[in-house]
Formats: structure tokens, sequence, C-alpha cells
């Protein structure tokens, strides 16, 4: 795979960054992840702006305006031949002594890479999936989309410990979001997602849901659910960018609903698909 490190396109192998990196001692940087479907970077003005206000959120001047930005995406997309991929981009305060302290005049490192896109299994959709709960750890500014991603390892892992695809995330007895994804809760026909504040990512699949939802006349509040609420609620989903929205059938062991991906899922799944198609 080629990838974009610093002004270069270079194979991955050849990509090597300072063990001074901000990034790579500190956690001290932001990323998008952008689906790219047919080799258009699927809603990337939106990925572009998230990213400016990440950047803003841990004041790192941003790089690059949004037109260099789509150029040095586009030509990494079409590096790796184009098609269906994951893109992966993220900027660090830079390379400066070790210090909790901000360098002065240091450029920040921009890393990108695009990897095939891997489509979740047939079966996450025709029989939704596993989900645990767990504490949601994090600290208070979730809003940002920072490369420090420990806690959120660590609650995915827990998932995967128990068998389950998600962590569903539990702050002073509310949902959050997944670990790794935006979480709705369906209760009498009736759709719910965390409203945008610094306990949430802004997920653009989120945004995207919403305004689906608000086309198509069905009911969506932003409004948190409370664990007791989730837990007897008719439907649960997740979405992010790489995963589209699936439908959550199983939540610590006890059965969501029916069992079975729930009509609401249903009715939305078919809308996110007709987008995907118009756009790219
Ligand atoms: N919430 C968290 C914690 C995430 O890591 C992600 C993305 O992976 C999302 C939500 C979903 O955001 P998006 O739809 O922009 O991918």
């Amino acid at each position: 795979a080629i990838v974009y490190l610093n002004g270069e396109f270079i194979p991955a192998d050849k990509a090597k960054v300072s063990v001074y990196d901000r990034g790579y001692l500190l956690g001290d940087g932001v990323y998008e992840v952008i689906p790219v479907y047919a080799g258009n970077a699927f809603l990337l003005d939106r990925h572009l702006q998230r990213l400016q206000n990440s950047l803003d959120g841990v004041r790192i001047e941003n790089p690059f305006s949004d037109a260099q930005w789509t150029d040095i995406i586009n030509d990494l997309i079409a590096r790796n031949n184009a098609g269906d991929q994951s893109l992966y981009l993220q900027v660090t305060r830079g390379v400066a002594p070790r210090d909790h302290i901000f360098p002065i005049g240091v450029a920040p490192s921009v890393f990108m890479m695009s990897n095939p896109l891997h489509p979740v299994a047939e079966s996450w959709k025709t029989d939704g999936i596993k989900a645990i709960t767990t504490a949601d750890i994090r600290w208070m500014r979730c809003d940002i989309k920072a490369t420090t991603l420990l806690a959120n390892s660590l609650m995915k892992q827990l998932a995967q410990d128990a068998g389950a695809q998600e962590a569903l995330l539990l702050r002073d007895n509310y949902l959050t979001e997944g670990s790794a994804s935006n979480a709705y809760v369906v209760i009498d026909g009736v759709i719910f997602t965390a409203p945008k504040d610094e306990k949430v990512l802004p997920g653009i699949t989120r945004d995207l849901i919403i305004e689906l939802a608000a086309q198509n006349d069905m009911p969506l509040h932003e409004r948190a659910v409370s664990e007791s609420a989730m837990r007897n609620a008719n439907e649960i989903w997740i979405s992010s960018s790489t995963k589209e929205v699936v439908p959550v059938t199983l939540l610590d062991g006890e059965i969501v609903g029916t069992g079975k991906p729930g009509q609401v899922w249903q009715q939305m799944n078919v809308l996110f698909q007709r987008y995907k198609q118009e756009v790219s």
C-alpha cells in the first residue's frame, strides 16, 4: 500500500516517524476515518469539518485548506487503485523533546493510509450483533476525535473477551455511545440517540441517520436513554463510518426486542443504502 506522510506518497514499509513524535509519546493527535465507495470519499466535507473541530479542540493548527486535503485524499485513493477503501488520516502536534507543554514553532505531522474496506459480515445485518455494557471510563472531551484511544480499546477488548462485537457505554446510568460507534435505542417506534455534547463523538453516520429520519417522518429524539429504558427497548443499533448501521440483538446475554433486527432498523438501513447509492 502507498501511504502519505508529511508531503510524500511512499510505500507503507518505507514510512518512518520519529520516536519524539508527540503522537507516539503522548497520544497528542486527532484523526478521521473516511469510507471510500467506488473511489469516492463519502461525505468528505463533513469529515473535514469535524477534523477542523477536533484540531480546534486540541489547539493544533490545521496544516491544510479543505481543497488541499481533498487533493491529497483523492490522490491517495487513486494511488491505492480506487474501489472501496477505508481512509485513515491523523494529525499530531509534531516532533519535539518530550514535554506536556506544547512546543513552539513545530509543524504538525500528517499521516494518511487507505486500506481495503471490509464491509461487516452479512450475519451482522440478518441476525444482529452481541453487545455488552460497561462503564464509560473516558475523559470529558469525547467530542474530540483524538488518537488517544486507550479507554476505547480497553472497553472494546471487554466486548471481545465476552464474545461480543461492541461495548455500549454507560455514564451515570445513561447510554452515551459505543466504544467505536454511536448508539440508538428504539422505544415504541421512536428512535433515541444521545445529544451532541462532550460525552459523545459527533458521528458523521449519526448526522446522516438523523437527517434521513427527519426526511422520512421517522420520529427521532436527540435525548440520552437510561440504562433501564435501554434494557427494555424494542431495538438497539450502533453506527459508524465503516460499519454503517448495525442492529444489536443480544445485550449482556439478554435478547433485545424480538431477538431479530427490528423493523425501524430495517427501514433506516434501506434509506441509508439508498442514500449511499445516490451519492457515490
Ligand atoms: N463514536 C466513537 C467513539 C467512534 O470511535 C466512532 C467512529 O469510529 C463513532 C462514534 C462513529 O462516528 P462516524 O459515524 O463518524 O464514523
